[in-house]
């Protein structure tokens, strides 16, 4: 059985109001008791009144969970950013501007913000952890050319390259180009060695071998698309979604901001068998800051 992800009502269930989404904050970064920074003693935390921290109940030290998030320093209620964490979760294709304008009545502006935010954080949780090894399932190697012309109409092209482990992790790139010496040490990066590798038959893939990697072509050029287990398929699937999801949603996509987007995209597929875990990994990933902001009472 697959589990679903949850639904809108189920969300204004469990976050009925700002106070709410701090405390969820609070809890999953610091924990609701837990040892005092300053004081160094065992505490409950008290919310303090209008404003969005806790206190210590000994020394009277303040945390504000918020610090380091991409909600901090918004005067964008923290439910209307879960309720964009919630969209951007429950989509298949993603979340445009317009959209997130729509149902939260903000202006464009925050609307916009508000989403390569989002973005930009589900790229970090997803993080580019590497794929493939000797064990690991075949990973597919190919490249990508997204986006269309510029304001001036001219060719705009971006080079996206992207490694995929078929039943796995996919991690895409925005490169400068195709040459071997551009698209090597992304491999070298993200895939193991001792990987197979299945590319296409373009030449800058032809050292792979000599960098440890067991290496599979299909030649497209000649009509062949699949022999035996050397194909990509698996990452031309993956690159029709993502253009269909980019051009689907976005009118435009620049090189600046692509990256984003991959994350986005990247985040949703690599949880692609745990929808139902999307929304809360989101929300429980914030990493604690080293040092708890001190604010005086
Ligand atoms: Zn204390």
């Amino acid at each position: 059985m697959k589990l679903k992800s949850p639904n809108i009502q189920e969300f204004y269930r469990r976050f009925p109001d700002d106070d709410a989404c701090l405390d969820h904050l609070m809890e999953t970064r610091y924990g609701m008791e837990s040892d005092c920074p300053k004081c160094e003693r065992e505490t409950k935390w008290y919310r303090v009144r209008k404003e969005p921290s806790y206190a210590c109940e000994w020394c009277g030290w303040h945390i504000h969970p918020m610090a380091g998030t991409p909600f901090e320093r918004t005067r964008t209620p923290l439910q209307m950013w879960f309720h964009v964490m919630f969209m951007f979760t429950t989509t298949r294709n993603g979340v445009s501007g317009k959209e997130i304008q729509r149902q939260l009545g903000v202006t464009y502006k925050t609307a916009w913000r508000m989403g390569h935010e989002i973005r930009k954080y589900m790229g970090w949780v997803d993080g580019n952890p590497q794929i493939g090894g000797p064990t690991g399932n075949v990973v597919e190697v190919d490249e990508v050319f997204i986006g269309g012309r510029d304001k001036q109409g001219h060719d705009d092209k971006t080079v996206v390259m992207g490694m995929l482990e078929r039943g796995g992790d996919v991690v895409t790139r925005v490169v400068k180009d195709r040459r071997m010496f551009t698209l090597v040490p992304e491999i070298l990066r993200y895939v193991r060695q001792g990987s197979r590798v299945a590319t296409d038959e373009l030449g800058s893939y032809k050292l792979l071998p000599e960098e440890g990697y067991a290496h599979g072509t299909i030649n497209h050029r000649a009509g062949e698309y699949v022999r035996g287990p050397v194909h990509t398929n698996t990452i031309e699937s993956y690159w029709a979604w993502l253009r269909r999801g980019i051009s689907g949603t976005h009118v435009w996509v620049s090189e600046k901001h692509l990256p984003k987007y991959l994350g986005e995209f990247e985040f949703r597929f690599n949880l692609r068998k745990h929808p139902h875990l999307m929304f809360d990994l989101l929300l429980s990933s914030f990493s604690r800051p080293s040092r708890a902001v001190r604010r005086e009472p």
